[in-house]
């Protein structure tokens, strides 16, 4: 039981929302990190703040239909749930996986507007994607599909409305082909999406940012423990966008990543996993993280994917999907010494992992501050396709150093304020949170 502010909340929550556990989870690791914050603002319970966040803007579902290599007809479904525009224009990825639904799409869009208000970039948040499962389909399958969803999706986006970007099973690719039909269908050439190719309006560093952005903000959690990256062992799972370009920067800051993963298994090589066999077998052959072991036969593979938290190491990164982290994983990452986790997945640790690490006080770095670098890097795309500009590398990875320093910092001061020192997914929630209902307040009912 929370406060009667608390209770009321989510109880209005549940009822609408019944179906949904994975909204309703991220919608109370909110509601309650804020609680001390409603006492000191009574116009937040008045003007219904929160009521009013909870529900989302817009939601749209659509039918996705297209024809695969053997002439037949596929169905999908499509969403985009467009969650907050106080701060600007919506924006969030799209994910493409089987396990897509309602309920998954608003608890990353609720999310997202809390990311995006830390990122002091101005735009809303968002969510979309499908139930549509790019693994083993073709490119002329992808391509047919990416068409078919954005027949419906260019209606309702546009760059000053609202501008999707990748997420999981989304990449370079699939953005490519959506950009090509938005473009043909509205005869307009706009930053309508970000994550583009460097041809065609996207920015340098997009691609690493989300993974980079990371690893700067374990950076300053590892200096308020008077440590660095030198040394670390580091634990990630996942081996898409985010963990690949995380154990890129952690280890040329000196760290060695010793696991990585997918949905089969994970694989374990002590020496240091060889990034480049790495990630020629998830981004250029589309493979299975299991091949790794055939360049690399020190190296171990074992099946399922829980078991990469039973890896002893300093630093441990999910960064692969929601509520991979449980209780139990948690407490043997304890009890191996971890000294850090930090999310580049979105609520890849259930709450009974969150309590663990706090009762432990290993710090926890929150996904909607510590993973904010992508999302950064794709307002600085919007920024540089507004200009016409395209900035170098190193620009656009000072912007999001800086950026990802910013939000620790945010994050560091708002817990202490509130009396929860050290505590960062409290400080995440607060400081998000604010710079939003500040807006909504300033922009009346
Ligand atoms: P990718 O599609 O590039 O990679 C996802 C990785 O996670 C793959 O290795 C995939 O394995 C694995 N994975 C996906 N679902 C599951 C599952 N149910 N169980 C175990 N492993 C799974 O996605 P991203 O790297 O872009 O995204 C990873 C996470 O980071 C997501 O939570 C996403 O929301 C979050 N994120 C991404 C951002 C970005 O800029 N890309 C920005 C902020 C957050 P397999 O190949 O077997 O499916």
């Amino acid at each position: 039981m929370g406060s009667p502010f608390a209770d009321s909340i989510l109880s209005i929550v549940a009822a609408r929302n019944a179906a949904e556990p994975e909204y309703r989870q991220a919608v109370r690791e909110v509601v309650e990190s804020i609680e001390p914050l409603i006492a000191k603002r009574p116009e937040i319970v008045r003007l219904k703040i929160v009521e009013r966040m909870v529900e989302p803007e817009r939601q749209i579902i659509f039918r996705v239909p297209w024809v695969n290599d053997a002439g037949e007809v596929q169905v999908n479904r499509g969403f985009r749930v467009q969650f907050n525009s106080a701060l600007g224009p919506y924006k969030g990825g799209l994910r493409f996986h089987p396990s897509v639904n309602l309920g998954i799409i608003k608890f990353l869009g609720f999310e997202q507007t809390f990311k995006n208000a830390l990122t002091t970039t101005p735009i809303g948040g968002a969510k979309g994607g499908s139930d549509f499962d790019p693994k083993g389909k073709s490119e002329r399958e992808v391509m047919s599909f990416c068409e078919s969803f954005m027949n419906e999706l260019h209606r309702h986006i546009g760059p000053d409305t609202d501008i999707p970007a990748g997420d999981i099973g989304v990449g370079a690719r699939e953005i490519g082909f959506l950009f090509g039909q938005y473009k043909r269908i509205t005869n307009t050439f706009t930053g309508v999406l970000t994550g583009k190719g460097l041809s065609y309006g996207g920015s340098l560093a997009r691609k690493e940012a989300t993974g980079y952005g990371l690893v700067y903000f374990v950076t300053r959690m590892l200096e308020s423990l008077g440590a660095d990256w030198t040394g670390k062992t580091v634990v990630i799972s996942g081996a898409g966008n985010v963990a690949l370009y995380a154990a890129e920067k952690a280890r040329s800051l000196g760290a060695r990543v010793v696991a990585l993963s997918d949905s089969n298994g994970y694989i374990h090589d002590p020496e240091g996993i060889d990034l480049d066999t790495a990630r020629r077998i998830k981004e250029v052959e589309r493979g299975r993280i299991r091949e790794y072991v055939f360049d690399h036969p020190s190296a171990a593979y074992v099946e399922g994917c829980e078991g990469i938290w039973s890896i002893p190491c300093d630093v441990a990164l999910p960064c692969a999907t929601q509520n991979e982290l449980d209780g139990k994983s948690a407490e043997l990452l304890v009890r191996n010494g971890c000294m850090a986790v930090a999310e580049g997945a979105n609520m890849p640790c259930t709450p009974e992992a969150v309590k663990v690490f706090h009762d432990a006080g290993v710090p926890l770095g929150p996904a909607k501050a510590a993973n904010a670098g992508g999302v950064a890097t794709s307002a600085l795309e919007m920024s540089q396709n507004s200009m016409r500009l395209s900035w170098p590398f190193q620009e656009v990875d000072q912007r999001l150093h800086q950026i990802m320093d910013n939000i620790y910092s945010q994050c560091s001061r708002a817990a202490e304020a509130h009396g929860l020192k050290g505590n960062l997914v409290a400080g995440a929630n607060i400081a998000g949170f604010l710079r939003v209902a500040d807006a909504m307040i300033a922009q009346g009912i």
